[in-house]
């Protein structure tokens, strides 16, 4: 596949890795029968299609078709190159790769930003704890933002400094230079005076990481009031889009997964100081909009969402804003509203984890939380249609029916309004229906195919068996014939295969994907030996018919010919063949 990295050595990699973990820490698995399942990561759906099966070592998802082995998952999810995933994967097995030189010239690049955040981060740190800083940072970061030095020290908060060049300076020493140090987002060219100076100065930094745990980029707060921008962010990089990242994922997404609840907060300082009093189940929408990538990030990791904003009218507007994308990526919405004039940093500092957890216990429904102090009777016909309408929307947008069912009651008894007035405001577009699985019709030939090989691949000590009833041009399927031929391939190299191998023996990424919806394929066997060689004989069958039909149609030109001689040899033999196809 790279030719950097010894094929023996991917090997090595390859057996030491379990999918399941690797995968597992970028999605949320459930275990289902054999194999785990859960919402695809790369398309966006609301009940699980995509899984995982420990046993073959591969993940499906039969929603978009994506699908391939751990090095396959790796580099689709986090864009990197095959060689790199190797590279990983074998610093965490402890295998010693001896790598011969390359070029990836794209990679490179990429890995050139990375470098740059790391820099940067080691720059912001050394400036926090240097002599001219240190003392009334650090007491700014204790008594006004009331952190504990773990807390600066597990997030990694650092400082710009007041020089226009402080970084740039030392990134040029660091064998960084200025392209790549713009690009990164760290350093701004001035076109006017054609100058090139810091983007953040006299700012905590807040270093953003993505779900590898590498800084991807930073949040840059102000340390004085009075100044224009209370934030300065990262722009958009190659490695840094702010509507697919949510702050603080990559340290809380252990503690999201185990309590399956996830708290949204607005701020970077709302989820360290609610993390460093004990609540770690916490992420930051970083004061955007949610988007629905976010929500779907989200939705990976924890059924129910608790949205935790300001308690004045534009924290509670941002969380209106979100409800949105949460429902449509299948989330249960919840709301945690903090006493009046607080917000969650302030409730912290005061009451501590005691605070929080009585406003997480109180959390309300997002229906209380929408009608309440709403009196229906009172207000217009406009606010009631618009109310109705809105609520009807988001209860189209909830997938399971019963959810929705229950949404759309507590909707009707709060306001105290009929249930019709909900249908009729969704205006007929009814919610999304869910596809029925169809009633099984016989087998098709492709079918039977598909079975088999998906057996083979399970039972691969029955392979040789059938084998020996089956050419792989007996197939008629091409696909199947192609996948066919490569076991046959690789039993006689190997002695044995694995959807792995054959994975990464294939170049044809279609083939890839038949392969891996191959070993998905879960049903119940109780004797693999007879299931084979009932399949064998189903398509041992289709093909006499096959033979029969030509035989036939030789028998018609022959006749026409006149050709007798040929008529009864043909004819004999088809007699010969049905024969055979009756037993
Ligand atoms: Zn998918």
């Amino acid at each position: 596949m790279s030719g950097i990295i010894p094929q023996e050595t991917v090997e090595q990699v390859r057996t030491a890795t379990d999918i399941v973990e690797i995968i597992g820490q970028f999605v949320r698995l459930k275990k289902r029968g054999r194999n785990f399942t859960a919402l695809c990561p790369f398309h966006a759906e609301k009940t699980p299609s995509f899984s995982v099966s420990p046993e073959r070592q591969i993940f499906h998802c039969f929603g978009c078709g994506k699908g391939g082995n751990v090095f396959t998952f790796l580099m689709e999810h986090e864009k990197m190159s095959f060689v790199e995933t190797v590279r990983h994967l074998a610093q965490k097995a402890g295998i010693r790769i001896v790598e011969k030189k390359g070029d990836d010239r794209s990679r490179e690049e990429i890995e050139k930003l990375h470098y740059a955040q790391v820099v940067a981060r080691e720059y912001f740190r050394q400036t926090l704890y240097a002599d001219k800083y240190r003392e009334p940072v650090l007491r700014y970061l204790h008594e006004k933002r009331r952190l504990t030095d773990q807390a600066v020290e597990f997030f990694q908060i650092g400082l710009a400094g007041e020089e226009w060049d402080g970084f740039l300076n030392y990134a040029l020493k660091k064998d960084l230079f200025l392209p790549e140090l713009i690009q990164a987002g760290l350093i701004i060219h001035s076109e006017k005076h054609d100058k090139y100076f810091d983007r953040f100065r006299q700012r905590l930094m807040i270093p953003i990481f993505n779900l590898s745990d590498r800084p991807i980029a930073f949040g840059g707060r102000a340390l004085k009031s009075g100044e224009p921008a209370k934030y300065v962010n990262s722009p958009e990089t190659p490695l840094y889009s702010k509507s697919n990242v949510l702050y603080g994922l990559n340290f809380t997404r252990q503690s999201i997964r185990e309590k399956n609840e996830v708290i949204i907060v607005e701020g970077y300082f709302d989820l360290i100081s609610l993390y460093q009093a004990g609540l770690k189940n916490v992420v930051a929408s970083s004061g955007t909009a949610f988007t629905p990538a976010q929500a779907r990030l989200l939705a990976r990791f924890a059924d129910t969402a608790f949205l935790f904003f300001d308690s004045d009218s534009a924290g509670q507007n941002a969380a209106l804003r979100s409800i949105d994308a949460l429902y449509d990526a299948g989330l249960e919405v919840k709301v945690m509203i903090p006493p009046p004039g607080d917000d969650p940093d302030s409730l912290t500092k005061r009451e501590g984890l005691e605070g929080l957890m009585r406003i997480y216990g109180g959390a309300r429904t997002f229906l209380q939380f929408r009608t309440e102090g709403i009196d229906i009777k009172q207000s217009g016909l406009i606010a009631k249609e618009k109310l109705i309408k809105e609520l009807a929307e988001l209860a189209a947008k909830i997938n399971d029916p019963t959810r929705r069912e229950l949404f759309l009651n507590e909707a009707s008894e709060r306001l105290g309004l009929s249930r019709d007035l909900f249908r009729s405001a969704a205006g007929g577009k009814s919610s999304p229906t869910r596809k029925i699985p169809d009633i099984k019709p016989p087998k098709k030939i492709a079918e039977i195919e598909r079975d088999l090989l998906a057996l083979v691949m399970r039972y691969p000590e029955h392979l040789e068996a059938v084998r020996q009833k089956l050419h792989f041009e007996d197939f008629q399927e091409e696909s199947w014939r192609k996948i066919f031929s490569v076991m046959l391939t690789l039993i006689t190299q190997y002695e044995t295969i694995s959807e792995s191998a054959l994975i990464d023996l294939l170049d044809d990424t279609e083939l890839k994907i038949k392969i891996t919806s191959l070993a998905a394929l879960d049903f119940p066997v109780t004797d693999p030996a007879l299931m084979i060689k009932d399949h064998v004989n189903l398509l041992l069958k289709f093909k006499l018919e096959r033979i029969i039909d030509t035989r036939k149609a030789e028998l018609k030109v022959a006749e026409e010919k006149g050709d007798s001689d040929k008529a009864r040899e043909l004819e004999a033999e088809i007699l010969d063949l049905i024969k055979r196809r009756e037993n």
